[in-house]
């Protein structure tokens, strides 16, 4: 499979026009904010943008309605948020949210900045698509199913198998090895990719990728590949970490986070991770303040409740945002939330269309305002799917 137009994907240095203006994508490999970090991009969001972070289901940011994309771009650069403007859309590093602080085989958050820093040093790698995806798995199952590109999940404390295409290619490596083999690889991609626009973006596409990368990393499998199955873990709520510390799990309603409210978490002073699920992570709190976290930020919006059907749902831009869209999909599903018919349980009906106010669905779904579905989960969810004559439900294959 080869493409006929070029990897558009945007960043800071190459803004999206959008239906409803410039959009800025800003890559956080391995989801890792700094306080002041969430800060500026709170500022950036309420005086240069639409006045909303929106979290990317690659635990990115994306501002809306860009007015000045220099002074964008000049903001993230004084917060270290745009470290290579070569390589700045490339840096598309997935790591497990709560590596490091609990559970999981390893510690894979170093891993994320090492291999981003692989990345940034080597020219050839700004060649890479946007689209290309690297996942680093602690050894609980939680990133390695996103389907990247190219990853590792650890097996054992200083044991990671190599994925491709999010499978285990039966190769295994150590800590100290992770991150050069991910970088060779990302090079044998671009070996087999083909040139310009017609390359393809992602290894996947590739006719026989996988073997032919495999066989460029020149070591031989050691293992009976895993069966990693797709898990909807969800980081929510309060999260005592291995060291006596706490992590509170926040969920993001569709993945927007105002200015305001982020500007409360940077004011905390702690570490946020950005998760692959529209959602967030604020780490290293003591247990008052995180109470008083807790007590503030929920009223503001976040969700700490695990049962919250807010978890059970995503949605792409839809209008005003994306030209394609039949409807704004995101009020549809605010509506349906605020009216109590996202439901428990599982979507049992078979495929039908209904008209937006009557849309109820159990269990795990996604809006979409056209047939593309951008931003589905790769698990099983229920599609909801906005049409001519209302929205179309079609619940998972069983
Ligand atoms: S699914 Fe369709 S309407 Fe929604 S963002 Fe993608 S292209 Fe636009």
């Amino acid at each position: 499979m080869s493409r006929s137009a070029p990897d558009s994907c945007p960043g800071v240095l190459r803004l999206h026009q959008a239906a409803d203006g410039p959009l800025a994508r800003i890559r956080v490999p391995g989801g890792r904010l700094e306080p002041t970090q969430v800060q500026a991009l709170a500022e950036a969001a309420r005086e240069l943008g639409n006045g909303d972070l929106e979290l990317t289901s690659r635990g990115n940011i994306q501002l809306r309605q860009v007015g000045d994309a220099a002074a964008l771009a000049a903001r993230l650069d004084a917060a270290g948020l745009l470290p290579s403007p070569t390589h700045e859309r490339v840096r598309n590093i997935v790591a497990s949210p709560l590596s490091g602080r609990i559970g999981g085989w390893a510690e894979v958050h170093d891993l994320a900045a090492g291999l981003d820093a692989g990345l940034r040093a080597d020219p050839r790698l700004a060649e890479l698509p946007g689209r290309v995806l690297f996942t680093l798995d602690d050894g609980r199952g939680d990133v390695s199913t996103l389907r990247g590109d190219i990853g590792i999940h650890a097996v054992a404390a200083d044991e990671f198998a190599v994925l491709l295409t999010g499978a285990d290619t039966g190769l295994r490596v150590s800590a100290s090895e992770a991150v050069e083999v991910m970088l060779d690889a990302a090079r044998g991609f671009l070996d087999l990719r083909g040139a310009g626009a017609d390359g393809q973006w992602r290894l996947h596409e590739i006719p026989g990728g996988v073997e032919r990368v495999t066989e460029i990393l020149d070591r031989s499998p050691v293992a009976a590949p895993l069966e990693l199955g797709a898990t909807h873990d969800i980081p929510i709520g309060w999260l005592d970490q291995d060291n006596g510390l706490v992590s509170l799990g926040a969920g993001v309603p569709l993945g927007i986070l105002p200015a305001r409210t982020a500007e409360f978490l940077a004011a905390v002073d702690r570490p946020v991770f950005l998760t692959p699920w529209r959602s967030l992570v604020l780490a290293d709190l003591d247990e008052g303040p995180a109470e008083t976290v807790v007590r503030v930020l929920a009223p503001m919006g976040l969700i700490f409740d695990a049962t919250s059907p807010w978890l059970r749902v995503s949605a792409c831009a839809g209008r005003p945002g994306c030209a394609k869209s039949l409807t704004d999909v995101r009020a549809d599903l605010a509506a349906a939330v605020a009216t109590d018919r996202v439901l428990p349980g599982d979507q049992r009906a078979g495929e039908v269309v209904v008209p937006a106010e009557e849309v109820a669905v159990a269990g795990r779904q996604h809006w979409s305002g056209c047939e593309r579905r951008c931003g589905r989960p790769t698990a099983p969810v229920t599609d909801v799917v906005a049409t001519p004559d209302g929205y179309r439900v079609t619940p998972p294959a069983p």
